[in-house]
């Protein structure tokens, strides 16, 4: 019972590949962004989805594809709330048909907006991202999503992360510090769509995490960025954020200090 408790007090991550994450914060909430469980890179990605049975928030950060993933089917089964700026919560309500009542106006923003959640142990801001966002549908025109957003969730006595969302580098990333300290930063790195292993850690130079994770490579042939190409040109630049590589399906744990 003590073991039990003990590990209840720690918020844990897991990667499924792509931006996908997972997090469990210490009082037990189920977050998930961008939830494509189900991409190729992630072998137990079904049977992960199917056992998901609780999970309190959805973040997304733009419409496209790989990103909203298996959103409708998770939110219609858990009841879970969809957090996102505004014109890309419509987008999925009107679209997609994800629940509507699970997407109001508590759970809604949009860019320089600082959301509180669960009275505050969960708060998310809404920051630039340089991409594109649609909902793309079969024979049809894609649908507008608004302007694609990055997410910077802070955790009431824990940690707080950044998902870069799709981006570009950009120098107004900046300015996130002087706002947030960054325990932990989810980045793009895959190229082709966005930023490249070079272009990410300028990016992360930017921010200065404590750790810094890579996302959004491998999942396809045209995401070249490597996890090694993207820790030498952390180096080069002398970088001081460690980099934790994760593999997917993997779950770690973090505290503001980031454990393992
Ligand atoms: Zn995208």
């Amino acid at each position: 019972m003590l073991f039990d408790f003990l590990i209840s007090m720690e918020t844990q991550l897991t990667w499924y590949g792509q931006s996908a994450f997972k997090i469990k914060t210490d009082a037990g909430k189920i977050l998930l962004i961008d939830p494509w469980i189900t991409n190729p890179t992630f072998a137990g990605g079904k049977d992960e989805l199917a056992s998901l049975d609780r999970v309190d928030f959805i973040f997304l950060t733009h419409g496209h594809g790989d990103h909203v993933g298996n959103t409708v089917e998770i939110g219609k089964r858990t009841g879970a709330s969809l957090v996102s700026t505004f014109d890309l919560s419509a987008a999925i309500v009107s679209t997609l048909g994800y629940p509507e009542g699970q997407a109001g106006i508590e759970t809604t923003g949009h860019l320089g907006g600082q959301l509180s959640l669960l009275n505050g142990d969960v708060k998310v801001q809404f920051v630039p991202a340089w991409h594109g966002s649609s909902i793309e549908r079969e024979n049809a025109m894609p649908v507008y999503a608004g302007n694609p957003s990055g997410l910077i969730i802070s955790l009431r006595n824990g940690p707080t992360i950044y998902h870069t969302g799709d981006t570009d580098l950009f120098s107004d990333m900046a300015l996130v510090k002087r706002f947030h300290k960054i325990d932990a930063m989810l980045v793009c790195i895959g190229d082709h769509y966005t930023m490249g292993p070079a272009r990410a850690s300028e990016a992360v130079k930017l921010v200065a995490p404590k750790t810094v994770i890579p996302m959004h490579y491998g999942t396809f042939p045209v995401l070249t960025g490597t996890p090694e190409a993207f820790g030498n040109e952390l180096k080069k630049r002398k970088v001081k954020a460690r980099l934790r590589v994760m593999h997917a399906g993997e779950t770690i744990a973090l505290d503001s200090g980031l454990k393992s």
